[in-house]
C-alpha cells in the first residue's frame, strides 16, 4: 500500500533528532513554535542537496541524510554559534519506506549528536532533492564572520582537506587506491564531520572564520575577500592525510587539497598575537588543525611553492561557469 504524506511524515519525521525543551511546538502542525534562549542572536542558514549535482544518486540513504544536516550544520559552526533548530524540505521520486528509514536515520544521528531537534518541513513528489535549514543561536555580536580578518593575521585549516574530493571520486570509481585506505577515504564523502566544537571555541581566537566547502584555495580567497584582503598559502604547509598522500601522491594529494570540494573543514584567521594563546588553549594535534598561510593586502589567492607563486587552473568547484 503506498503511503500517505501525512503518514509518510508521522512515521519517518515525527521524533528526529534531539528533544528540546525550547520546542514550544514541533512537527504537526502548521508551523513550529521555537522559544530562542533570551538575549542571544539567531543564527539562520539553507542548503540544497539535488540528486547528481551533490551527490551521486546511488548513495547510501544515510548518507544523503547525514550529508543534508551535515552541510547546515557545517554553516553554523563556520560562525561558531550553537545548532538548535532544524526544517526539512524533502521532494521524493517515490515513497520508499526502506529508504526513508535509512535515511531519517542518517539525519536523526547526526542531529541527535550535535543536539538538533527537526521541528517541521514539507514533502513533496519530484527529482530526488533535499533542502535542510538550520537555525542556531550565539551570543550578540559573537558570530564569527568572514569579514573580520586583518593584513598579517596567520591563516588555518582545521582537519585534512582533498579527503573528501577523492572519497568522492571512489564512489564514482574515478579513482584506484591502495585497499587499506579505500573506506576511510570514501567515509570522509559520505559522512563529513561539521566542526562545531572547534568553530564554537574559536570565537575567543579568530577573526574570521568561512567553512570549506567548494575548495580550500577558493574558500580562502572568499574569506579575504569579504575582509578586504588577500590570502597567500604555504604550498608545504598543506596538511595532507596519510591516506590522500598514499592514494594519489604527494603532490596530487595537495592539488586536492586546494581545490577538491566536500571537505566541510573551517578555514580561519587568527591575529598573529593570539596565535600563541591559540596553540596553549587548543593544542593543534588534539583539535585537528594546522596554519597553511597569511593574510596579505594583494587581492587574490595564491600558493607559494619555494619562494614563487603557483598557478592553477581552477580554484574551487562552481555551479554556473
Ligand atoms: P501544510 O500543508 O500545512 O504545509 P504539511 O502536510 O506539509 O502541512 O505538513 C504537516 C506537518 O508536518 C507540518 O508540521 C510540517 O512542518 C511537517 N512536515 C512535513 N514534511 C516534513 C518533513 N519532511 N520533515 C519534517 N517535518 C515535516
Ligand atoms: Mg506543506
Amino acid at each position: 500500500m503506498p503511503l500517505s504524506e501525512q503518514t509518510l511524515i508521522e512515521r519517518f519525521f515525527r521524533a528526529v533528532g534531539a528533544q528540546r525543551g525550547d520546542v514550544g511546538l514541533g512537527v504537526g502542525d502548521d508551523a513550529a513554535l521555537l522559544r530562542p534562549a533570551p538575549g542571544q542572536e539567531l543564527v539562520a542558514t539553507t542548503d540544497t542537496l539535488v540528486a547528481g549535482v551533490h551527490f551521486p544518486p546511488d548513495c547510501p540513504a544515510a548518507a544523503i541524510g547525514h550529508r543534508a544536516l551535515a552541510v547546515n550544520l557545517s554553516d553554523i559552526a563556520a560562525m561558531g554559534a550553537e545548532p538548535c533548530w532544524a526544517l526539512l524540505a524533502l521532494t521524493l521520486p517515490q515513497a520508499d519506506a526502506a529508504w526513508l528509514a535509512e535515511f531519517a536515520a542518517g539525519l536523526g544521528t547526526l542531529a541527535r549528536e550535535h543536539g538538533v531537534a527537526l521541528v517541521g518541513g514539507d514533502t513533496t513528489r519530484g527529482p530526488l532533492c533535499i533542502t535542510v535549514q538550520l537555525l542556531g543561536q550565539v551570543p550578540p555580536g559573537r558570530a564569527l564572520r568572514r569579514d573580520g580578518a586583518h593584513a598579517g593575521d596567520a591563516l588555518f585549516v582545521s582537519g585534512t582537506p582533498g579527503d573528501a574530493a577523492a572519497g568522492l571520486a571512489l564512489v564514482q570509481r574515478r579513482l584506484e587506491v591502495p585497499p587499506q585506505w579505500e573506506a576511510g577515504l570514501r567515509e570522509r564523502f559520505l559522512y563529513p564531520t561539521p566542526r562545531l566544537a572547534l568553530g564554537a571555541q574559536l570565537r575567543e581566537f579568530a577573526s574570521a572564520c568561512i567553512d570549506v566547502s567548494d575548495g580550500l584555495l577558493g574558500d580562502a580567497g572568499k574569506l579575504a575577500a569579504a575582509s578586504g584582503l588577500g590570502a597567500r598559502l604555504e604550498w608545504e604547509a598543506l596538511p595532507v592525510s596519510e591516506g590522500l598522500g598514499a592514494a594519489c601522491g604527494a603532490e596530487r594529494a595537495r592539488v586536492l587539497a586546494l581545490t577538491g570540494g566536500d571537505d566541510y573543514e573551517l578555514c580561519f584567521a587568527v591575529p598573529p598575537e593570539r596565535v600563541s594563546a591559540l596553540h596553549a588553549a587548543l593544542p593543534p594535534a588534539r583539535w585537528g588543525y594546522a596554519r597553511i598561510g597569511t593574510l596579505e593586502a594583494p587581492a587574490g589567492a595564491r600558493v607559494m611553492r619555494e619562494g614563487t607563486v603557483m598557478e592553477f587552473s581552477h580554484s574551487g568547484y562552481q555551479h554556473f561557469r
